[in-house]
């Protein structure tokens, strides 16, 4: 490898450059765009003959032909290593608020911050023992990153076994520090630190086996538990149209759901959205340590500054950093907000490639890197035969909401459970705005089946009572249905939708939600007696208000038991037989 490989700027055309070169060039290493004191990072993405084509994570304004190019041999990579926790990172992982304050708001381009503090000493406990035999992920020490054991790993880039040579005596060290030496099966020693690089279009692969995802993921969100749940270490995707909640949601999940660690890839859909994530999520509290949420969060994103290429980095930065908690044994859930703008990069490239366009101009390899993304999560076996996770969370945003466009389509190919937002449902401000009949999993839920099935029924016939009752009104739609109609809304409006706003409600427990749609179930089944619609309508209507009173009461309280009592009061007086 040699650092001293250059080329010529000969084309550039929006954040594509073309480089003439001489030596060889490799596909995917990183290269600097030399502009007076600038070095604009770039990514070789095609190389034909002496011409290599770069994608430049930078504006590339008044950049000139001629100029020179640096080849690095390297490939985009991030640095891995206690102290990533509470971080806020660009797509290049340049922590943001760090670049801000050197550069001012308007962030200077080609100016890179080392991603982790370098003279923070974290308290390195060693457990590997010198002549000790380890696979590349074995652990060698740990420290303590806020709440977290942090494991100091074997360097996930070392092929085969290697041996303990030397390892440090517990004690403070900084990143820098050589922690361990390891002897490769060649003889060659690697000094090890406590952090080290991976490149991010590469999945981290130092485990023992992939498992199939099996246990349900509690995200405290009813609708998703209940009727399309996620599994640990499973995919899911979230279509809506512009403001149907897409990222309100993503936001509720990272702060309920049971997981350890948050990453969240910020692809902005407006430039202020990613500020709002920024300037909010450092005041969200976590539910479970009652500390700042941010503390077990990673977030990288996208600042309006940075061109579309730079989404891409985004995305494989992160999750590449949630695959590297994983290897600790940890749980970490990565949410893409949203995957339409990255796909939306990828056809603004492949369009100054002139390649050959799929479908809407995307191009033909989208399903393809789509795919390849959401195969990155996965629940797995480590060495020391513990479990740790990686569960991706993606928004897509189609144009006008229509869920018949590629990027879509594409995800839904390959992901395990799907929770479409609809419109209609967000209009009526019924939140999550989740479609409860075009949502689906293929994950299990830890609701009995059977549950679950009745509850499904009715819904749909409720949906298609409602249609049916636009048509011929309520005086043509008999008693009989427009009871179903009512239970279908009933478990709409007391279950299904949840008000973020109130405390209790905004996140429900897995006990708490067996018990409660139990509950649920046992009404549903029931047989009701009523005059006329009307009585049946008031009867619900005051169903619902007892009940959603009851959603607010916290758990197995005095006050829970009182409306629970309430609820089942109401219930026996009208029903005539449970079937
Ligand atoms: P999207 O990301 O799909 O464009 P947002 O998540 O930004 O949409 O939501 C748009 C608006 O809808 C929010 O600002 C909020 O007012 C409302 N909203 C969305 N979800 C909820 C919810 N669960 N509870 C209450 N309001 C919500
Ligand atoms: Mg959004």
């Amino acid at each position: 490898m040699s650092a001293s490989r250059i080329g010529i700027l000969t084309g550039l055309n929006g954040n594509m450059a073309t480089v003439e070169f001489h030596d060889y060039v490799m596909q995917n290493e990183v290269a600097f765009i030399l502009h007076n004191d600038e070095r604009l990072k770039s990514e070789v993405i095609r190389v034909t003959g002496s011409r290599a084509e770069l994608q430049v994570y930078e504006d590339t304004k008044g950049l000139k032909l001629g100029e020179i190019v640096e080849f690095t041999g390297e490939l985009l990579s991030v640095e891995l290593g206690p102290g990533l926790l509470g971080q806020i990172f660009d797509g290049l992982q340049n922590p943001l608020p760090q670049l801000a304050e050197k550069s001012g708001f308007f962030l200077k381009r080609g100016l890179y911050l080392e991603a982790l503090d370098n003279k923070k000493e974290w308290e390195f406990t060693p457990v590997a023992k010198i002549g000790q035999k380890l696979k590349p992920g074995e652990k060698l020490g740990f420290t303590h990153e806020g709440i977290f054991e942090h494991w100091i790993m074997a360097p996930f880039v070392l092929k085969g076994a290697v041996e303990v040579e030397k390892i440090a005596i517990k004690g403070k060290y900084n990143i820098r520090h050589v922690i361990a030496e390891l002897k490769d099966e060649h003889g060659d020693i690697h000094p090890c630190s406590m952090s080290q690089v991976w490149p991010v279009k590469v999945p981290i692969t130092s485990f023992a086996e992939k498992l199939k995802p099996s246990r349900p993921l509690t995200t405290k969100i009813r609708i998703i538990d209940t009727l399309m749940p996620v599994a640990l270490g499973g995919t899911y995707c979230i279509p809506g149209p512009f403001g149907s909640g897409k990222t309100v949601l993503q936001q509720l999940i990272s702060k309920h759901a049971e997981i350890d660690i948050v990453i969240i890839a910020a692809c902005g859909e407006r430039a202020g959205e990613v500020v709002e994530t920024l300037r909010e999520f450092p005041h969200l509290v976590d539910p479970r340590t009652k500390k700042s949420l941010i503390e077990r969060t990673v977030i990288i994103c996208n600042t309006s500054s940075m061109p579309v290429s730079a989404r891409e980095s985004s995305v494989y930065t992160a999750v590449t950093i949630a695959e590297y908690y994983r290897q600790m044994g940890l749980n970490a859930l990565l949410l893409a907000d949203s995957t339409s703008r990255w796909a939306q990069a990828m056809r603004e490239m492949s369009g100054r490639l002139e390649e050959i366009p799929g479908e809407e101009a995307f191009p033909a390899y989208l399903e393809n890197r789509i795919a390849s993304f959401y195969e990155r999560a996965g629940l797995v076996r480590l060495h020391d035969g513990s479990l740790g996770s990686v569960t991706i969370g993606g928004t897509v945003s189609p144009a006008g909401g229509n869920f018949e466009e590629p990027v879509t389509q594409a995800t839904l190919k390959v992901v395990g459970a799907f929770h479409g937002l609809s419109r209609e449902r967000s209009d009526a401000r019924r939140y999550p705005a989740i479609d409860p009949l075009e949502s689906w999993s293929k994950y299990s839920s830890f609701i009995e089946d059977k549950e679950i099935k009745a509850a499904q029924a009715v819904l749909k016939r409720s949906y298609e009572v409602k249609q049916m009752m636009k048509v011929v009104g309520e005086e043509g739609t008999s008693l009989q249905d427009f009871i179903v109609y009512l239970k279908g809304e009933f478990i709409d409006d007391v279950y299904l939708q949840q008000n973020a706003f109130d405390e209790v409600d905004a996140a429900t427990i897995e006990e708490r939600q067996k018990y409660v749609f139990h509950v649920l179930y046992e009404i549903i089944k029931s047989e009701f007696s009523f005059e006329d619609k009307n009585t049946a309508r008031k009867f619900f209507q005051s169903l619902r208000q007892v009940f959603i009173e009851w959603n607010s009461s916290e758990w197995r309280t005095e006050d829970f038991n009182k409306k629970e009592n309430q609820v089942s009061e109401a219930i026996t007086y009208r029903v005539i037989k449970t079937m």
